[in-house]
């Protein structure tokens, strides 16, 4: 990889502002970029300022404390969560924080995005949690974020947004777009009233994956996570939900709900009819 420039880098930052605003990620001045520069500083977003409209010479450079080194504006009060991200793993060079509406959405109604439903997310995200709630700008929020970090490169924030980070700013901001579409296709499968899941056989075939196609992911899949498997811990592996199959490889969501049909015998539709005659005559001499 070519060696970039700090220079370089805010204009990344710029781009990515641009991306995020432009596919309604962020309304008025929501969201935060930042870019990891070296072991001791964070090139940052300003704060109060659209994503949209930014220029690479109004970006703020911190320590990893969040004391501004030099800018000619104060970082976004969420840098916190960023700088709690930078300290949690090192391997880590940028992350991107929006409000994307549809995985917000999911955030608002405490639905994580962990069903396995699409391999290609499965083999590069694999589960997306939900951090619990903090008051933005508080030391709540990072510590939300420190218990998932571990193990995932993109969270929702509860009653917030999302988070996504990576090894470059771009690769973070890919995350963000996967994440959100990931949310688009689950609402309208739930809409629709159906979701088929990857059966965990099929699950840890894409694990395997992982492996074969150099996607580094920085924690595996728990090994059980048909149920809500409470024993498994967020912070060292991803909990996706697949149920375990007998050769099947796409499983019903909902089991009962086979192919949507309600199935009676002869006799049980006979007093179903019967008792619905009854009821129209009595309602009628009544
Ligand atoms: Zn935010």
């Amino acid at each position: 990889m070519t060696q970039r420039t700090e220079d370089a880098f805010r204009a990344d930052i710029v781009e990515v502002g641009r991306r995020m605003y432009a596919r309604g990620y962020v309304a008025s001045n929501d969201g935060n970029i930042s870019i990891r520069l070296d072991d001791d500083s964070i090139l940052t977003t300003p704060k109060s300022v659209s994503k949209g409209f930014m220029t690479p010479d109004i970006m703020v450079v911190v320590d990893l404390n969040g004391k501004k080194i030099r800018g000619p504006r104060d970082a976004s009060s969420e840098l916190l969560m960023h700088l709690e991200v930078y300290r949690n793993r090192p391997d880590v060079r940028a992350v991107v924080h929006a409000h994307p509406p549809i995985a917000t959405g999911f955030a608002v109604a405490g639905i994580p995005l962990d069903r396995a439903v699409l391999a290609e997310v499965v083999t590069t995200l694999g589960s997306i949690p939900i951090a619990e709630y903090g008051t933005p700008s508080t030391p709540e929020l990072p510590a939300a974020v420190r218990k998932y970090i571990k193990a995932h490169d993109g969270l929702l924030l509860a009653n917030h947004g999302a988070l996504t980070v990576a090894g470059d700013v771009f690769a973070a901001y890919y995350k963000m777009e996967t994440i959100e579409h990931f949310a688009k296709i689950s609402l309208v499968a739930r809409q629709l009233g159906r979701e088929h899941l990857l059966s965990r056989e099929e699950v840890l075939r894409l694990q395997e994956l992982r492996g074969n196609y150099g996607i580094k992911a920085p924690a595996p899949i728990c090994a059980d996570g048909s149920a809500a498997a409470p024993e498994e811990d967020p912070a060292s592996c991803q909990i996706v939900q697949a149920p375990s199959s007998s050769g099947a490889r796409l499983i019903p969501s909902d089991p009962a709900d086979l192919d949507g049909e309600i199935r009676l015998s002869y006799r049980e539709l006979t007093a179903l009819i019967e008792d619905a005659v009854k009821a129209l005559l009595g309602g009628q001499h009544g």
